[in-house]
């Protein structure tokens, strides 16, 4: 890296969120992700590798939507309480079986919800817009135009038609779809692994009595499961000293065992050298970033090497999930080939409560839970250190100051990016 670029990317400086999180992206955009075929039952959460068309029509046959008499919408034509028309029952469809016999005009067969059309009917009448007049004779007292209370052929889906992109994130309705058509087997993009290392000497597992000075280790499980609900395995590389000969071999270790690797803590100066250090060691291209003009998580570095992100997040908990969310998440997508355009995030508009103030040149985000009210929400930001994890645990989600921003007053819609 030349001495211009590292100026460019902010070794002397803060560059802004978006900016440190395209220079990574970019550097993974020619990425191919390996593919594997896996039965539908697995395939939730799961990344499509390949589009999927519709080998079929879906429903095969039309079907009834509504219980009532399937009949030929012709001969219901302007019936209505003061004029109805009469059908002969000429047959009846038994759910689960091809339809017997034809509708001829003047008739009607009795039908189920789902019961597959007869042929000659083109609608069906429900019961509530009938009247019996004895075994074989109903009265129609509102007529139905064609198609109406039926599902036609390939009215679902048709056949060759794209039923899924590249690139989607399988949600339980994709996977009914896929049912649908009978595709019983997906190709799907390998699983991003992701390896994760807690740094420091105060650090103990949090399954210990800490002693004086000591602290429990918070960031591995709590980034262990933003991963997992990147829809991405981790692999636990254990709590590390941050010394230099025992930090460099472990992050090597993981680097080499995983697509992806993370390590928290790293903000204090001392470490920071290190974990820039040792991201430099691992090999080109080494560091893009260090520090975002971001808050909370400025001192989050981001490095690659070869095709692997490695990201040195801050220790400070919220700063390092936050870190996560907009830097390692995004990595992730892109690492397991998810197309994000498709699907939105999750995110609803809200009352701000009170006035927060930002300084200029900074993202911000503010965390916020969010209260019912007459109109809508109300969100109140959740006030505490990033170093306090039950700040981020109290909030619903959070919502961003810009840069261009120096705060938002009370009462100010924003919105409001939901956690998961
Ligand atoms: P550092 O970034 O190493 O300077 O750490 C900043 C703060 O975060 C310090 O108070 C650390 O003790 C704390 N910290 C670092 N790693 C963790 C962790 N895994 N769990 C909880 N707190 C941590
Ligand atoms: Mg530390």
């Amino acid at each position: 890296m030349t001495d211009t670029t590292r100026d460019m990317l902010g070794r002397s400086g803060l560059i802004a969120v978006d900016e440190a999180r395209q220079f990574l992206l970019d550097r993974l955009r020619n990425h191919t992700p390996d593919q594997q075929t896996i039965p539908l039952s697995q395939a939730l959460d799961r990344v499509l590798a390949a589009p999927v068309f519709a080998p079929e029509d879906l429903p095969a046959h039309p079907r009834s939507t509504m219980d009532g008499f399937a009949v030929r919408a012709a001969d219901t034509f302007g019936a209505s309480e003061s004029m109805p028309g009469y059908l002969r029952i000429a047959g009846e469809i038994s759910m689960g079986e091809a339809a017997a016999g034809t509708v001829t005009a003047g008739t009607c067969h009795r039908i189920p919800t789902g019961g597959l059309l007869p042929d000659g009917a083109d609608a069906v009448v429900m019961f509530e817009h009938t009247v019996p007049v004895d075994d074989t004779m109903v009265e129609v007292v509102k007529g139905v135009g064609p198609g109406v209370n039926t599902l036609g052929r390939g009215e679902d889906i048709a056949r060759g038609q794209l039923a899924l992109p590249a690139g989607q994130l399988l949600r339980p309705q994709d996977l009914g779809l896929l049912a649908g058509l009978g595709i019983h087997e997906v190709t799907v993009t390998r699983r991003v692994s992701v390896g994760i290392i807690s740094t420091g000497d105060e650090i103990v597992p949090f399954t210990e009595t800490p002693a004086p000075g000591k602290i429990r280790d918070i960031n591995k499980i709590a980034l262990g499961g933003q991963v997992r609900r990147a829809g991405a395995a981790v692999v636990d590389y254990g709590i590390v000293s941050d010394r230099r000969e025992i930090f460099l071999p472990v992050l090597q270790q993981a680097v080499e065992e995983n697509d992806v690797v993370l390590f928290s803590g790293g903000s204090s100066v001392g470490m920071r050298d290190l974990g820039e250090q040792a991201i430099a060691e691992l090999g080109p291209p080494g560091i893009l970033v260090h520090g975002v003009a971001l808050k909370p998580g400025k001192p989050v570095i981001i490095g690659l090497s070869g095709h692997k992100p490695v990201f040195g997040l801050p220790g400070h908990p919220v700063s390092a999930m936050v870190c996560f969310d907009l830097f390692v998440r995004p990595a992730i997508d892109r690492l397991a080939g998810r197309t994000t355009d498709q699907l939105p995030e999750a995110a609803i508009t809200a009352r701000l409560d009170r006035n927060i103030n930002s300084a200029a040149g900074r993202r911000d985000i503010v965390r916020v839970r969010l209260v019912r009210e007459d109109n809508g929400w109300a969100a109140e930001p959740v006030l505490g250190k990033s170093g306090a994890i039950s700040s981020l645990s109290r909030a619903h989600g959070y919502f961003i100051i810009p840069e261009s921003s120096q705060g938002m007053l009370q009462g100010t819609l924003i919105t409001v990016h939901l956690y998961s």
